[in-house]
This record gives structure tokens, sequence and C-alpha cells, in this order.
């Protein structure tokens, strides 16, 4: 059996940085969901599909080829075996990416995708439901937030060192959208395992989040 480590939380919790973070200290894999999303919306995007057409999706997200490989470690999303890792990390996208989560056709084509990966190596997988739905029997769970606030300034640096112009009450109130539309989607919403171990990293660093949950894996190895 593989061993998987489940990191459930909101957009700009801290998720991706921190998961990189243990799966580097293991050697696991670590697989992004979000980025399987937002090539998913990417697709969707590229075709000129909105939200509302929620036929469209469905129908369109049988066709995307959404492939997940590694190089050199770090996690590449192919979509029609074209590299579209760089390209996925913009608002526009994420914002898609949002909208269009909430269609169970993308959800059931990429759990399924998600479940393949975690089956084959040890893992540390991020995003919304990886411990309530993809994977129910991870062998640790965390749920990671942060205050709105917080969220929306890490997210706010993030883009403006990547050289992109953006404004920081614009994101707070995408965050909160996509907050919303994540926790009340009728399929798979964001919430807490009940096993889940509950962090929130408002005042943490980096480096305390990952030796708490690194403690956990430990503590978990000693009980079996
Ligand atoms: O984590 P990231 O911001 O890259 O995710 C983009 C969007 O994809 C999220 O806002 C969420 O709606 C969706 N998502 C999801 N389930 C996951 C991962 C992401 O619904 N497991």
């Amino acid at each position: 059996m593989s061993y998987q480590i489940a990191i459930d939380g909101p957009a700009g919790a801290g998720k991706s940085t921190i998961a990189k973070e243990i799966a580097k200290k293991l050697g696991f894999i670590y697989v992004d969901t979000g980025a399987m999303y937002r090539a998913m919306a990417l697709y969707l995007l590229r075709r000129g599909i909105s939200p509302e057409e929620s036929e469209k999706i469905s129908a369109a997200s049988q066709e995307a080829d959404i492939t997940i490989a590694y190089q050199e470690g770090v996690q590449q999303v192919l979509l029609d075996k074209e590299n579209v890792t760089t390209l996925l990390r913009t608002e526009e996208v994420g914002n898609m990416a949002s909208a269009s989560s909430v269609n169970p056709d993308v959800r059931k084509k990429l759990v399924d995708l998600q479940r393949i990966l975690a089956s084959r190596e040890n893992v540390v997988m991020d995003g919304r439901d990886i411990g309530t739905c993809v994977l129910p029997d991870a062998n640790v769970k965390i749920y990671l937030t942060a205050s709105t606030a917080c969220r929306a300034k890490r997210r706010y640096d993030e883009l403006k060192a990547k050289g992109e112009t953006c404004d920081l009450a614009d994101i707070e109130g995408d965050i909160k959208d996509r907050d919303h539309r994540d926790m009340t989607r009728e399929h798979s919403p964001l919430r807490q395992a009940e096993d889940a171990v509950l962090l929130d990293s408002s005042n943490l660093t980096i480096k305390e989040v990952t030796e708490k949950i690194l403690a956990l894996v430990k503590a978990e190895a000693g009980k079996r």
C-alpha cells in the first residue's frame, strides 16, 4: 500500500508550499490537484466556454486529455500533450477552475486520475476534497487554513513577485468568492474531514507548519 498524506484547505493557505516541503523531506511525490482543475479550466477558456454552460463543460471535460508527469521531482501538467504548467497560476484560470470544478463530470474525471497516481506512489496530495473524497483512507489528513486577509496578502505578494499587476482588495474579494463557491457547492464541498488535524498558518512560518505535519506523520507511524 502506498503512503498517503492529504492536505486540504482554502485558497492561499500555503498548501502547495507546505506539501512540496513535506514531499521533499519524505521522498514522496507531490500531487497538486488544483493544477489539474486549472488545466481543465484553461482547456475551457481556450474553447470560449463560459462557466454557465454546464452541458458544454461536461462534454468538453471528457475530450480534454490531462496527464501528469514529473521532471526532476516537479509536477508537470500536460494538456493534449502540451506542457501547460507555467500557464496555470493566473487569476483568470484560477477563477475559471473554481467555477468549473462544481461540475460533477469534471470532478469524476480528475478524481479518477488522482486516485490512480496515489495508488502507484507514496504521495502528498493537496486540494479541497482529498481527505473527504479522493483519499478517505489517507494515513495523515491535514486541514490547513489562515485568515482571509493573510491569504490575500500572500497571493498578492506571489503575483507581484511574478511581475503581474494586481490589487489587494480585488484579490481578497476573489478569495472570498472562491471560498464561498468551494464550501457551498453540491459535489465534494471544501470542508474539514472528521479525522483531519486543523492547522492555522496565519501566525506560523513554513518551517513551523512543516515540522508540525512531520511530527504527525511520525506519530502515525509509531501507532502501526
Ligand atoms: O488550489 P488552486 O487554487 O490551484 O485550485 C483552483 C480551484 O480548483 C479551486 O478554487 C477549487 O475550486 C478547485 N479545486 C477543487 N478540488 C481540488 C483542487 C482544486 O475543486 N481538489
